[in-house]
């Protein structure tokens, strides 16, 4: 019997009968995915959840959801899956610490230095930078940063940064929420220091891109989107609500633009939003350079979201979105890893991104779980 993969994916096929699932339909080839397995060393320990605490009284803990298993399964999905004949491989590379200045205080970056030095150390909560941490964190950032500079130099058009640790909500001045080193950000002021004059970036981690946010709050040469669950601010290290009022401060009052969502708020009132604020918003800003910041939180069977984001939505997010990238900035997007902590749908979901932005006609590969349907009559109330 075929597995499910085998029944929706045909194989290589040398003779000339016609394929029924053909090559993407526009003219992007690949997707350039830069990785390197040093981020796998990042060791976040064990306990209830994301706390490190052991209480005494269970027998079994469970690994912090920002683990290495998540993103081995993302690595292995994209080798192995039916997209892998898209996929070029890049090797990551760790960044220098004065490359870490263009987002980043020294101050904020000594700390850190510091923290690696006493081998361990709770930066907020949730946050550890154990052993290994700090070099994870350096090959995250770096590997953005070429991936962004892989398609600046012309060498192709579409790049994924597979990294962790995450870094979206990491601020110029502080981490926050499993994030060191805004990889995001720092990608997006290499392209402005290399002559890009507006970069666009959309944020579709469930949470608030609070550090990118932050890091250009008072630029009108970045837009910022962050589609997200309303949680709110969630202590000293995230003191920013990511409600529709924080708009951006002096020449980056207007580039700011938050859209909290409902939780359960599902694949159709995620393109409701996408195209009622996001599509018209880039329109408007007219980027010549767009960010892809995903995040497999926004699942319907993450441990850390509510939003049931399932592949199909996904999958036509990825769509809309280079959609966009054609439209405004000759097709550059750069897609960066974030959050996702189911670790067998984040892979999957993440393929079906990826399978969006190369806009395959049809699915290459079924969604094992997600049964559950939406929701549609709060769809349209949803933003
Ligand atoms: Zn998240």
């Amino acid at each position: 019997m075929a597995s499910p993969i085998e029944a929706v994916v045909s194989p290589p096929n040398p003779n000339p009968n016609p394929n029924p699932n053909p090559p993407p339909s526009h003219k992007k080839e690949c997707i350039h995915v830069f990785w390197h397995e040093g981020m796998l060393k990042h060791d976040t320990g064990r306990g209830v959840f994301d706390t490190g605490m052991d209480p005494g009284f269970l027998d079994v803990l469970e690994n912090h959801p920002e683990n290495s298993d998540r993103v081995k399964n993302m690595v292995s999905i994209l080798r192995r899956g039916p997209i892998a004949p898209f996929i070029s491989w890049h090797q990551g590379r760790p960044a220098l610490t004065s490359e870490l200045l263009s987002f980043h205080t020294q101050e904020y970056i000594n700390e850190l230095v510091e923290a690696d030095k006493e081998q361990g150390k709770i930066i907020c909560s949730g946050t550890f930078l154990n052993p290994g941490s700090w070099d994870a964190a350096l090959l995250a950032a770096g590997t953005t940063t070429s991936a962004m500079k892989h398609i600046l130099d012309g060498h192709g058009k579409t790049a994924y940064a597979l990294v962790r640790p995450p870094g979206h909500h990491a601020q110029p001045t502080q981490a926050d929420g499993y994030c060191f080193l805004n990889n995001a950000g720092l990608a997006v002021q290499l392209a402005l220091d290399s002559g890009r004059n507006k970069v666009a970036v959309i944020d579709i981690d469930v949470h608030y891109g609070n550090g990118t946010a932050e890091g250009f709050y008072c630029s009108d040469k970045v837009l910022t989107i962050s589609l997200h669950m309303n949680h709110g601010t969630w202590g000293p290290s995230h003191p920013q609500n990511g409600t529709v009022d924080e708009l951006g401060e002096g020449k980056g009052f207007g580039y700011n633009l938050n859209i909290p969502l409902p939780n359960g708020t599902g694949d159709k009132g995620y393109l409701h939003a996408i195209t009622e604020l996001v599509v018209p918003a880039i329109e408007k800003f007219e980027p010549d350079m767009m960010v892809l910041v995903i995040g497999q939180d926004s699942s319907a069977f993450d441990p850390n979201g509510r939003q049931c984001l399932t592949m199909e939505g996904y999958r036509r997010i990825g769509k809309r979105v280079c959609e966009m990238a054609e439209r405004h900035s000759d097709g550059c997007l750069l897609i960066v890893q974030e959050g996702g902590y189911h670790v067998t749908y984040s892979a999957y979901c993440l393929h079906a991104t990826l399978e969006g932005v190369l806009n395959f006609p049809v699915p290459l590969l079924s969604d094992p779980i997600a049964y559950y349907p939406d929701n549609e009559s709060s769809s349209s109330v949803a933003v």
